[in-house]
């Protein structure tokens, strides 16, 4: 299907929020992180958001365009194979519409991610959604035709002079004929993608709006809500006896949704589920690595790797117990900053500063260059204000602005986003400079390979800055938190999710007694006795919105692990590996995911790949319990 570029910036994003606590609200004293009102944010702080379209006129001009378009590439039907003239002109006409709707797309949404109230941006957004949908089902012919070509007119067609171009989007057809369907099924799935989202709005709107969230009392005795967006900074308070009535507050109602959260969970799981069997795959976690060409040893390597450290995974709840001064470790004292007023803290203008000088050094000045771009421009928002989306990501389209959404709280983490972010940002606006519209985008897999391995950098670029012991403590303590955030508990997620999934093959009930007795076996697995076990923890599956995102999460942990590897590459001293690394970001997607690592000079399929990010994470927790004298 044609995947607009787009989507997975906003996945990759995403992710953070689970890896993060949100922005608390405690920065510099000078600079103020949150704003009632919009209006009062200096504008350099803010989006342009007329960098896509100048009104809201341009806008619906553009939108007009899409229904003008769309004969245009549907008189291909039937004939998309006549000739590889056809077929690059069916594409071109395919990508010509994808390329409207993407801009489309995204400011219409990002206005609501500035305020969520906002009534253009969500009518502009509910009609580019529709519209996707509706050209997504009119033009499903293209592929299944392109999929059904004999395979000596393959040979013939590979050969083309027409078809040089795309050979990587059409071989990634071809190597799925045998899970190929003909146009008509295909025109019924992708006509029910909408109906068949039912499941996931419920799931939006019981956590945003539905529920009633209670209210606790946070650690300045004023009254808090407990909702997701807020529970990440409560459960991160450095005052214990409120973390702990965060947790239970929060758990306590999800607890009392159970039914309805595992009713639209199980039946997003029966559709992957039924999805995999019409297109021919054993098993849903078999189509998921299919659609990105990984080999499965790649995932049992991952899983291997910390089931093996898992003595690391439950020393580090040790050792986060001992610093803390704790008796217990319970499920709520798993976020709290081990430094006892949460560390030093940065405004935009010092982190900007920063980070500017981190990747000029490091990545040298044509990444640079961009990022100051991004700045001058006016891709980057700032600070929070009222309605507006929490947490942080880089989205934007082809040959266009890649813009940062932050939510600046002043923190390490923040200035870490930040970095993280960029790095997305910059890798969009070189894919795009250097590739064609259908080769410039990349599988999350990839997305995430370049930012993950800037952020481990920067950690110990900062950290040879500092002979500070407090910030040493917190720099440290960063990096195994992220490895613990966005590799261990992705794999625990995965394998979550994997069994479910295996349970729903095997036509046993998704209920939420069946789905929390999995994740109870797996917090037992991971955490043994180093956590108090309590009952509330069974329901944590619930909280996950990740779940949504058809096995995203190994992905994750995945190009974790290639960042990782990729930034060893740089600490190794390694004279290439800066070209390499931009390199890399210029050629998109223009091949697959591990041919692309591969010029990065990672080698996927090496297991000690995978298993070098385990031992860093031991390394790091001994050079931690070092700086703490333990
Ligand atoms: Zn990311």
């Amino acid at each position: 299907m044609n995947t607009p570029v787009f989507s997975p910036r906003f996945v990759s994003s995403a992710i953070l929020a689970i890896a993060l606590p949100l922005a608390s609200l405690a920065g510099s004293a000078e600079e103020v992180l949150y704003f009632e009102d919009r209006a009062d944010i200096p504008r350099q702080y803010t989006w342009d958001l007329g960098l896509y379209f100048s009104d809201a006129e341009s806008w619906d001009k553009s939108f007009a365009k899409l229904d003008a378009m769309l004969p245009a590439a549907e008189k291909y039907r039937g004939k998309v194979g006549e000739s590889p003239k056809t077929l690059a002109a069916a594409l071109e006409a395919m990508f010509a519409l994808d390329k409207v709707i993407g801009p489309l797309y995204v400011n219409g949404h990002q206005k609501m991610h500035l305020n969520r109230e906002d009534k253009l941006g969500a009518d502009q957004s509910g009609r580019i959604i529709a519209m996707n949908t509706k050209i997504s089902a009119a033009l499903s012919f293209i592929d299944p035709e392109i999929a059904a070509l004999p395979d000596k007119k393959v040979a013939k067609f590979r050969k083309a002079k027409e078809l040089q171009p795309y050979l990587h989007y059409l071989d990634n057809i071809w190597r799925l004929k045998a899970h190929s369907r003909s146009a008509e099924v295909e025109e019924v799935i992708a006509g029910s993608s909408l109906p068949g989202a039912g499941h996931v709005n419920a799931y939006e709107g019981l956590n945003a709006g539905d529920i009633e969230w209670p209210t606790v009392k946070d650690e300045n005795g004023e009254d808090a809500v407990v909702s997701p967006g807020q529970f990440g900074r409560l459960r991160g308070s450095t005052d214990r006896p409120t973390r702990k009535r965060a947790w239970e507050a929060h758990m306590e109602t999800v607890g009392q949704y159970r039914n309805t959260y595992a009713a639209t969970m199980g039946s997003k799981i029966q559709r992957d589920v039924w999805l995999a069997r019409v297109y021919g795959y054993p098993s849903a976690v078999e189509a998921a690595l299919s659609s990105t060409n990984v080999p499965p040893e790649v995932m049992e390597t991952l899983i291997g790797s910390v089931h093996d450290n898992i003595d690391k995974v439950q020393g580090y709840n040790n050792m986060r117990r001992r610093v803390l001064g704790l008796e217990d470790y319970q499920p709520w004292d798993g976020q709290v900053s081990l430094l006892p007023d949460g560390g030093k803290t940065y405004t935009f203008e010092e982190a900007w500063a920063l980070a500017m000088d981190f990747w000029r050094e490091t990545f040298g000045d044509e990444f640079a260059d961009i990022a100051q771009e991004a700045l001058d421009n006016r891709w980057v928002d700032v600070y929070s204000n009222e309605g507006k989306r929490g947490g942080a990501y880089s989205w934007g389209t082809y040959r266009a602005p890649y813009y940062l959404l932050l939510n600046w709280g002043g923190k390490f983490d923040d200035v870490s986003t930040l970095v993280h972010e960029m790095g997305h940002s910059v890798h969009g606006v070189l894919a795009g400079r250097n590739q064609s519209y259908h080769d410039a985008g990349t599988d999350i897999f990839l997305a995430e390979v370049g930012s993950v391995a800037s952020q481990s950098l920067f950690g110990e670029w900062m950290l040879n800055r500092t002979k500070d012991p407090e910030q040493r403590k917190q720099l440290i303590d960063h990096a195994l938190k992220s490895i613990r955030g966005t590799f261990v508990t992705q794999i625990f997620f995965h394998e979550w999710e994997a069994r479910v999934h295996a349970m729903a093959e095997a036509g046993d009930a998704l209920t939420a007694d069946s789905m929390g007795e999995v994740y109870a076996d797996l917090n037992k697995l991971y955490a043994g006795d180093t956590v108090e076990t309590h009952e509330l923890s069974a329901g944590g599956w619930a909280r996950i919105s990740h779940f949504f995102r058809n096995f995203y999460v190994w992905k994750y942990a995945t190009s974790f692990a290639a960042g990782e590897a990729l930034a060893a590459r740089f600490r190794s001293g390694d004279k290439s590996a800066a070209q390499d690394y931009i390199n890399m970001l210029k050629m998109g997607g223009s091949q697959y995911p591990l041919d692309v690592l591969k010029a990065g000079g990672v080698d996927m399929t090496d297991p000690a790949v995978i298993r070098a990010v385990m031992d860093r994470f031991g390394m790091l927790q001994e050079q931690l319990e070092t700086e703490f004298g333990l």
